[in-house]
């Protein structure tokens, strides 16, 4: 039976990756045997100028009902200066909530052919392997009291940083789990010195640890963290943390890499999985065919491995991207200028990618 993929392009860059993406995800079918129905849904701005919401209770219907989602991305200067409530992200939040998407996984790799195109020097960035272990539903992107207070001039704004016992251990376990299958190390990213919520992580975390007896785990303060991303990066294997902090640390991973546009993500929970590239809109790029679909590509990866549990398949892509860069295909965040590379635009780099996949052995397929 054909399985049914909600895609939500989105806003900015979102549908350009997302043609590239959905052209790989095809291509994979063909070589796999699958079909999919694949059913395109407003989300973000574009659906706030259709219908005056962000995401409308019928596409989250839709959501709940698939195999699998893959967003683009949502937002843009147009809509940035709605009320808090009416913002494109709330689309994003609203479908994390709704289908309670609370791991999110975003891996970090840096390929050697690559190595030129990051800010770091190559012996800091080289082999660097990291899997961000990232809670999607808690902290202070979702707490309560939330609001925006006006009092003359000085107004008053308040977030609530918030975790249960519960949402901590559920994360951690996996992270470990995690763990276990790579280089058995997890680096649990917290601001216990600070904060209440971050002792609360820390003694969850020490407390599921000790349950993996061969996996190592250290704690680490974020703002530290932030500085050892960058020093010595090859010291991470799973890093765990808490929403706000996975959000800014994995954009900060991104420059390992060489661009954010390489990045992809899994957000996972107890049913349907969403698929997603780590980056935003970049209004600046959009519609100029030159935003770099490889994190959306990889997230199709992504869909294979955890909702389809078609390893072959999530490889087949995987390699299919290392043998595109491989060859010298660059867009242009990641062109160096080096006589080997080619520059490509965002069609031309999914066109690649398929053409790659294609013609590639059909054993790694199984
Ligand atoms: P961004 O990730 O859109 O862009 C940051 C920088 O990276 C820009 O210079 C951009 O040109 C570049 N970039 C991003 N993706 C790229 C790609 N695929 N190829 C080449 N270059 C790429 O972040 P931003 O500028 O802070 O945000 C823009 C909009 O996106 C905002 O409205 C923000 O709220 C939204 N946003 C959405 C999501 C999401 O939908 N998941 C995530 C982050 C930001």
């Amino acid at each position: 039976m054909a399985k049914k993929i909600i895609v939500m392009p989105g806003d900015g860059i979102g549908p350009e990756v997302t043609r590239e993406a959905i052209k790989v995800l095809k291509a994979a079918g063909k070589k796999s045997g699958e079909s999919f129905d694949i059913i395109e849904l407003l989300a973000g701005g574009i659906s706030l100028d259709a219908y005056g919401i962000p995401i409308r209770e019928d596409v989250i219907d839709n959501c709940r009902k698939a195999d699998a989602v893959f967003l683009g991305a949502v937002g843009g200067p147009k809509w940035d200066n709605l009320p808090s409530e009416r913002r494109p992200e709330i689309a994003l939040f609203r479908i994390r909530k709704e289908l309670d998407l609370h791991l999110n996984l975003r891996p970090v790799k840096v390929y050697d052919t690559l190595i030129e195109a990051s800010a770091l020097k190559a012996n800091v960035v080289r082999g660097a392997d990291i899997l961000v272990v990232r809670e999607l539903t808690g902290g202070l992107y979702f707490g309560q009291p939330k609001f925006i207070e006006s009092a003359g001039r000085d107004e008053r704004a308040v977030d609530t940083m918030e975790y249960r016992t519960s949402e901590i251990e559920r994360i951690a376990i996996k992270a470990f789990q995690f763990a276990l299958n790579r280089r058995k190390h997890v680096t649990s990213i917290d601001k216990a010195n600070v904060l209440n919520t971050s002792q609360l992580w820390r003694k969850t975390v020490s407390r599921i640890g000790r349950q993996y007896q061969d996996v190592g785990l250290e704690h680490m303060l974020v703002d530290n963290a932030a500085m050892q991303l960058l020093r010595n990066p090859g010291q991470f294997d799973v890093l765990l943390t808490e929403n706000l902090f996975g959000d800014i640390l994995s954009d900060e991973a991104a420059v390992l890499t060489g661009s954010i546009g390489m990045l992809p993500s899994a957000s996972l929970g107890a049913g349907v999985g969403l698929y997603e590239p780590i980056h935003g809109s970049a209004p600046g790029i959009a519609e100029k065919n030159s935003a770099n679909p490889i994190g959306s590509i990889l997230s199709i990866a992504l869909m294979f491995r955890f909702s389809f549990n078609m390893e072959g398949v999530a490889r087949l892509v995987e390699h299919a991207v290392e043998n595109v860069l491989n060859r010298g295909f660059r867009t242009a965040d990641i062109f160096m200028g080096r006589p080997e590379e080619k520059k490509i635009g965002t069609r031309e780099m999914g066109d690649v990618v398929v053409e790659t996949l294609l013609e590639s052995g059909p054993s790694a397929a199984s």
